[in-house]
């Protein structure tokens, strides 16, 4: 990938390279504090507009890959038919106009952690006080017999946005009436725990519509699930007999996928999909393993008072990449914690102290088209990762006036967090 440059990138790279070249940052300071963000889903590029907004004394650059960002969330709307791929994809030009931050595309290959430098897949370096990354999640690929990465262009994860749910989306749109649409969901924890669910649904919608002998089979690596008692009832109602959920226990999960013949294997049982979605157990994004930042789990394990790694000094770590304990991975989570990041990292640089609050989460399912439930609380530091104090889920017997509300309220939250991100 070629870095694309913005504002006054360059300057700064050549200034960053030169102090790399010749002194260990900890001798030579620059006059401003430099914090550099790595990644800019909803935990980065919160903390980075965060801190770039609040504490200008801060020299703050966001080094993000990919010039837009296709969120996951609401991408099983898209699959479902109910949105178009480009209305949930951002571009970062905004962001790129704030002259308070930064901005670089380009990769993180690296993090010197002694000489506290970011090696860029351009070739430059970028040194820092406080590093702050938050890459998401990679796949443990080699967790299912048969799976590798080239598997995934024919039984697509979709659970990175984009390109792969594209894939999905055509897939499903292609497929023959009266075929299976597989859906292979991991152990916890991954991102998104209903979303699987949520997925099945909307499919079931799509498929209802217009292929209506088909069928939807969720092969569990589980034996239960998130909302699991609301999704159940709301199968029944909307799609009876079309959606079958397979807990753990009674098939042993996937255990291999053969995708030359396009089968999916469970111990005592073989499976013919028409479409294969199968999603691989998870792990934090590769630039934090590589940074020493996750532990034999393949987590971030953080302080949750500061989001400081608990591996290595003057890293923050959030989002979907850490061990948050109950607060689950999500983006509203993990653009709580950039709240919480941004104050505690400008308290560190600045000698002030950041108040602290509780962490919120809220979590949407849309079943059908305006009918939506969700769960969710709020969130205190607690042994390991955040403890939740207080919760919430929506009743079973909620009328159909309540779930387009929660349905709307999704909507809502999903512009006021594109608006708060992208500007
Ligand atoms: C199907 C589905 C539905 C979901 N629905 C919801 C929902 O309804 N509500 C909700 O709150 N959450 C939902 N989520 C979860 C949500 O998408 C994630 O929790 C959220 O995206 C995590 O944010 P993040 O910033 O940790 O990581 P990400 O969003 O993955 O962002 C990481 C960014 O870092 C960049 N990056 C990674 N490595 C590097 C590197 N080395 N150098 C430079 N850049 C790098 C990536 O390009 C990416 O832009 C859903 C997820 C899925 C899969």
């Amino acid at each position: 990938m070629t870095a694309k440059l913005t504002r006054r990138t360059f300057a700064h790279l050549a200034g960053a390279a030169a102090i790399a070249a010749v002194a260990s940052p900890s001798l030579v300071r620059a006059a401003k504090a430099r914090v550099v963000v790595i990644g800019g889903g909803p935990g980065g590029l919160t903390v980075a507009r965060r801190l770039a907004k609040d504490a200008p004394g801060i020299d703050v650059t966001l080094v993000e890959a990919a010039a837009r960002y296709t969120t996951c969330y609401f991408a099983n709307h898209y699959i479902g038919g109910l949105r178009s791929l480009e209305s949930i994809t951002h571009t970062y030009d905004r962001v790129g106009a704030d002259d308070r931050l930064r901005l670089m595309h380009d990769r993180a290959i690296d993090v010197d952690t002694a000489r506290h430098q970011v090696t860029l897949q351009s070739g430059g370096t970028l040194a820092y006080d406080r590093l702050i990354v938050s890459p998401g999640i990679a796949f443990r690929i080699d967790a299912i017999d048969g799976y590798d990465e080239t598997t995934a262009q024919t039984m697509p994860h979709a659970w990175h946005g984009g390109a792969q749910m594209r894939l999905l989306r055509r897939q499903i749109a292609a497929m023959e009436d009266g075929g299976l649409v597989l859906i292979a969901p991991p152990a916890l924890p991954y991102r998104c725990p209903p979303g699987p669910y949520e997925r099945a649904s909307l499919v079931a919608q799509y498929l209802k519509q217009h292929k209506p002998r088909s069928k939807v089979v969720i092969l569990d690596a589980k034996d239960s699930f998130a909302k699991q008692k609301l999704f159940e009832d709301g199968w029944q109602r909307f799609y009876p007999d079309m959606i079958e959920w397979l807990p753990a226990e009674f098939t042993g999960g996937l255990v291999a996928v053969d995708a030359q013949v396009g089968t999916v294997m469970s111990d005592g049982e073989t499976f013919r999909p028409a479409v294969a979605n199968i999603i691989p157990p998870q792990r934090a994004g590769d630039i934090a393993q590589r940074a020493g930042l996750a532990d034999e789990s393949g987590w971030c394990p953080v302080d949750p008072h500061t989001l400081a790694s608990r591996l290595q000094p003057d890293i923050h770590v959030l989002g979907d990449a850490i061990d948050a304990g109950h607060m689950p991975k999500a983006a509203f989570a993990a653009s709580e914690q950039g709240k919480l990041c941004a104050a505690a990292v400008r308290a560190a640089l600045t000698g002030t102290t950041a108040d602290t609050n509780l962490l919120s989460n809220a979590c949407w399912s849309l079943i059908a088209s305006g009918n939506a439930v969700k769960v969710g609380g709020r969130y205190g530091p607690g042994d390991v990762g955040f403890d939740e104090h207080d919760g919430f889920i929506s009743g079973p017997d909620e009328s159909n006036a309540e779930r387009a509300a929660t349905a709307q309220e999704a909507e809502d939250w999903y512009a006021k967090m594109s608006q708060e991100m992208f500007g």
